[in-house]
């Protein structure tokens, strides 16, 4: 035994060494509230036409490795400008995987404000890349001197800026998001995993910037099990990260299954549209509980500190009473006592609500 650990040490570099696996707890039996998914199935009615597309995918041949018919179908759905560039990942974090290996050049580092995705800084890591974290401001806004400062510092071949940011579900002033841009030597990564919820987006903006590039999913919508993101930009940089891109990436059920997805986009949408209107519900009955903070979000999870208790006993509490929520109070600092829900079914939503109440 303590041969191979000898080994391990020896061969594994030390910064994957020192990472902790990213943990996704079991949540069997329990009121899933802790990963942003959507809580509703496809709809009953779409569901024999896509049982009917998948049937006709021809599983043993290669997919088509460029997904061209889907990332036409993409382009007009997404609004992506003409000119703009598309690149498919499987999921948005294999985006963020492929920009940071193609950007890790000795000396280069990658810059986010924090607290925000934390896969920003694990890829970073993963790949050997220094990363900058620029504290957000109290209210959790960008705080635009502290960025300027770090942008002029560490001059970064890579920013994100997750809009809206998660864990804290606001959305960035745009003027801010503006700044970042004018003042970045290089790219700006503008994360739109919760535009279905946001209201706002700098996609119709890709062109005013050589430097802007705007991802998206569809794993927030409805569809995190099919793992799709798409990054859309300049096709001088896209055609680069390309090179990067494992050819079969995206695999054929995924592209079938998206291809229909997007042509009955109109299903969806209406299940974020409740997921929104649940959103302001299910805010409005966290900011009435005394020992509560909640912030507003305009994604489809809310952040929340608990006071009159420690978060992590309120977490545990939860999760006897069978509601899984994220525990974020790990991350210290001003996550301190803080857990963030998804927005569920109205039914989860007050079944997290009565348990929050006796968790409290
Ligand atoms: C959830 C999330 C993602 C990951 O999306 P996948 O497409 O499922 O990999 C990316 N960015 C942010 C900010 C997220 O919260």
């Amino acid at each position: 035994m303590s041969d191979i650990r000898k080994k391990v040490d020896a061969l594994v570099r030390p910064e994957i060494r020192s990472l902790s696996a990213y943990h996704v707890p079991d949540a069997s039996g329990l009121v899933k509230l802790d990963a942003m998914e959507n809580p509703y199935a496809w709809p009953a009615e779409l569901k024999a036409g896509w049982l009917d597309a998948l049937g006709r995918v021809p599983v043993n041949r290669y997919p088509d490795p460029g997904a061209r018919a889907l990332k036409e179908q993409l382009r007009s759905a997404l609004g992506v400008p003409e000119g703009a560039g598309l690149l498919l990942g499987n999921g948005s974090d294999e985006l963020i995987q492929i920009l940071l290996l193609a950007l890790a050049r000795p000396g280069a580092c990658a810059l986010a404000p924090e607290p925000t995705f934390v896969m920003y800084r694990m890829i970073a890591t993963l790949v050997g890349m220094p990363f900058v974290g620029v504290p957000l401001r109290e209210d959790f806004a960008l705080d635009r001197a502290a960025m300027r400062k770090a942008i002029a510092a560490h001059r970064p071949a890579v920013v994100f800026l997750a809009y809206p940011n998660n864990p804290t579900g606001n959305l960035f002033d745009r003027a801010d998001v503006e700044a970042v841009l004018a003042e970045s030597p290089g790219l700006v990564v503008v994360d739109e995993a919760y535009h279905a919820f946001a209201g706002d987006s700098l996609m119709a903006g890709l062109g005013s910037s050589d430097r802007l590039l705007v991802m998206r999913t569809l794993s927030k919508q409805g569809l995190a099990g099919l793992r799709l993101g798409v990054l859309a930009g300049p096709g001088a940089w896209l055609e680069e990260l390309d090179k990067v891109r494992l050819p079969y990436n995206i695999n054929s059920l995924t592209q079938a299954s998206a291809a229909f997805a997007v042509a009955h986009a109109a299903a969806f949408e209406a299940q974020c549209a409740r997921i929104r209107a649940d959103r302001e519900r299910l805010y409005g009955e966290l900011t009435k509980l005394a020992g509560v903070r909640a912030w507003p979000s305009r994604a489809n999870f809310i952040l929340f500190r608990v006071e009159s208790r420690p978060a992590d006993e309120v977490f545990a509490r939860l999760r006897r009473a069978g509601v899984l929520v994220k525990n974020l109070n790990a991350a210290g600092g001003p996550l301190a006592g803080c857990l963030r829900v998804t927005v569920g079914t109205p039914e989860e939503n007050d079944a997290f609500i009565a348990a929050l109440k006796d968790a409290l």
